[in-house]
């Protein structure tokens, strides 16, 4: 096969132009006498958009090209101007061997997120049964208990934007791009496993993948499904809390039911639990829910970076964490327009995904601004997960054909800010801001102008940014937010970004608080055989501190698995 890059195409091109213009190159590669067409097939690896000459935009293609061995050597011998090279496709391995130390019982997984649901996914496929203790709810259930969130302000702390099938991610613009480099083609592996279970093919070759809340959620049912046919048990509602070790090595996993089922008959015929041994659960409801005790000796934590009582307990039961350094911040709104005009020179581009941006900014007082989790066409969301405290993010659905575009400018923050050395300073960090969030709001996402906020002025009316806020917003002073010098930092680069982008720095660009979940605030420690302190126990995924972002958290599920594979022997039912 051979590798063709730099083909380029105007936008609003058909998709039949692609295959018009690789006819004319390998036309390049016949001989003379050659008549007839050239057969062969093609694959897009790639395609990104080139904007230098807007408000003239193109279309940047790499395909692979499967055709006669002669036309390609012809290619490949005289190039000319033409971008062609040798191409070996390089897929993703499952693991092959089987580790030789005997699993008692199922692996548990806690967690359903990207991390959790990539880990039972492999573990699945190379016949071992994992557990998944969710603590939120079903997609289903957990969409109905955000939207009367989002519309009453009832907050249902187990399942929200942050818990409940497919982890804080569901909720969410699903831009799928990550800085991880992988020579394993993990990477690609996550993409063409979101398209295997019914994202959009382009997002395995487009340079800026994302999904969209709207066709996330169906993903994840689908994984879970396929997960559930091939042996994995979900157990939605079940909290993780706890777990016996004896000379450093896992014995037991404790979890609570807090489902509304009332009778253990209901949850086995509600399909929460099927009849399997390796757990009992109690026959009545305790306060928190049914008691369910898991005999295992391996537990993946796949937890998230806002499991804050998961975080207490593990540091409480003496897993070794550590600190993270993380970043805060506000999240600013602008009319797409504004931006699509920067970056495409034109304001309306029906031909052209909406445009994006990615800004950074070291300030005067020595902190870095930078923007983070950019969403084209999105929301605003409020995306708290605990009572009297509130945080903001921002999603969109797959159109991304809201007014507005929306990021977080955040600043980094460490212990100097916490105020402590604390393993979970930087978490209680996170808390107090939220509190703050949650007064200033009234309860609401608290919102201000840019041009308010500068002059440290409250809000009392939007201005041409009309909000686009997924909950209910309050106008107030967020001078009153963040620490000073973080607001210094963030109104210089506001005013710094207005020269890259122009009227970035519109008096109405509106701004939102408070952006403290951009990372997990610890690190659970784990050795080169990705364990804890525990023996037995996996810390992966964001919460764990080792990865950023769906597809990276993904990633790090897939090397969990691998570990535990190359580990534990297939369990003895599986073991035909
Ligand atoms: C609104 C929003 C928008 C985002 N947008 C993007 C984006 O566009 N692109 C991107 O790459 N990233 C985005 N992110 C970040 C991304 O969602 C996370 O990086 C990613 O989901 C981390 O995956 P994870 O599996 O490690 O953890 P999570 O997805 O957080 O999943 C952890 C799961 O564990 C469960 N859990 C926690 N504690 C327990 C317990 N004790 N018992 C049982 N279950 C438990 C939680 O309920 C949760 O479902 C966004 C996040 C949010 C909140």
């Amino acid at each position: 096969m051979i590798r063709i890059d730099n083909i380029k195409l105007p936008a609003g091109h058909a998709e039949a132009d692609l295959k018009k213009k690789i006819d004319k190159l390998l036309d390049m590669g016949k001989s003379k006498r050659g008549k007839d067409s050239i057969r062969y097939s093609f694959r897009i690896l790639r395609q990104s958009i080139d904007a230098r000459r807007k408000p003239e935009i193109f279309y940047v293609y790499s395909v692979a090209i499967d055709t006669d061995s002669r036309i390609e050597d012809k290619l490949l011998s005289n190039k000319g101007k033409l971008n062609v090279s040798k191409y070996i496709h390089k897929q993703y391995e499952l693991p092959l061997g089987y580790g030789d130390t005997e699993i008692i019982g199922r692996p548990v997984i806690v967690g359903s997120g990207p991390a959790g649901l990539f880990c039972a996914y492999i573990l699945c496929q190379c016949g071992y049964k994992p557990i998944i203790l969710e603590r939120g709810e079903c997609v289903d259930e957990r969409i109905k208990s955000v939207d009367e969130f989002w519309k009453s302000g009832m907050l249902k702390p187990g399942s929200n934007v942050q818990f409940g099938e497919g982890g804080a991610g569901t909720f969410s613009d699903g831009k799928l791009n990550t800085g991880v480099n992988d020579k394993n083609g993990r990477n690609q592996y996550v993409l063409d496993t979101f398209v295997k279970f019914g994202a959009g093919r382009e997002i395995a070759y487009t340079a800026k993948p994302h999904i969209g809340t709207d066709v996330l959620v169906n993903v994840v049912k689908s994984m879970r499904e396929y997960i559930k046919e091939n042996g994995g048990t979900f157990m939605f509602d079940t909290r993780f809390t706890g777990f016996a070790s004896d000379t450093g090595e896992l014995k037991e996993v404790y979890a609570v039911y807090t489902g509304n089922g009332y009778y253990k008959s209901d949850l086995i015929s509600e399909g929460c639990i099927d009849t399997d041994i390796s757990y009992t659960i109690s026959d009545n409801k305790g306060e928190a829910g049914y008691d369910i005790r898991i005999r295992t000796n391996c537990l993946v934590l796949a937890i998230g970076h806002s499991a804050r009582d998961t975080f207490k307990m593990l540091k409480d039961k003496g897993i070794e964490m550590k600190q993270k350094e993380f970043a805060v911040g506000l999240r600013i709104q602008h009319p797409q327009s504004v931006i699509n005009r920067s970056q495409y020179g034109r304001e309306h581009c029906d031909d052209l995904p909406a445009a994006d941006y990615k800004l950074t900014d070291h300030t005067s007082n020595g902190r870095s601004v930078y923007s983070f989790c950019m969403c084209p066409g999105g929301y605003v969301v409020n995306a708290s997960s605990e009572e009297g405290r509130l945080a903001v993010n921002g999603m969109s659905y797959s159109g991304r054909n809201s007014t507005n575009a929306n990021s977080a400018l955040i600043v980094g923050v460490d212990s100097k800010d916490f105020g402590s050395e604390d393993v979970l300073a930087g978490m209680e960090f996170q808390r107090r801001l939220e509190e703050r969030a949650y007064r200033l709001g009234n309860g609401k996402v608290p919102i201000q102008r840019f041009g308010d906020f500068r002059d440290g002025v409250a809000s009392n009316k939007p201005g041409k940014v009309i909000p686009q806020i997924k909950g209910a917003y309050d106008y107030a002073d967020l001078r009153e937010l963040l620490p000073d010098d973080l607001n210094e930092a963030i109104i210089e680069s506001i005013e710094h970004f207005g020269g890259i982008i122009k009227d970035y720095d519109m008096e109405d660009a509106l701004l939102a608080g408070v952006e403290s979940r951009t990372s997990s605030p610890v690190r659970i420690v784990r050795n080169d055989e990705l364990m804890s302190s525990i023996t037995g126990i996996y810390p992966c995924g964001e919460g764990a501190g080792y990865a950023g972002g769906i597809t990276s958290a993904a990633m790090d599920g897939i090397k969990v698995a691998e570990k535990i594979i190359g580990k534990y022997r297939l369990p003895d039912s599986n073991a035909e």
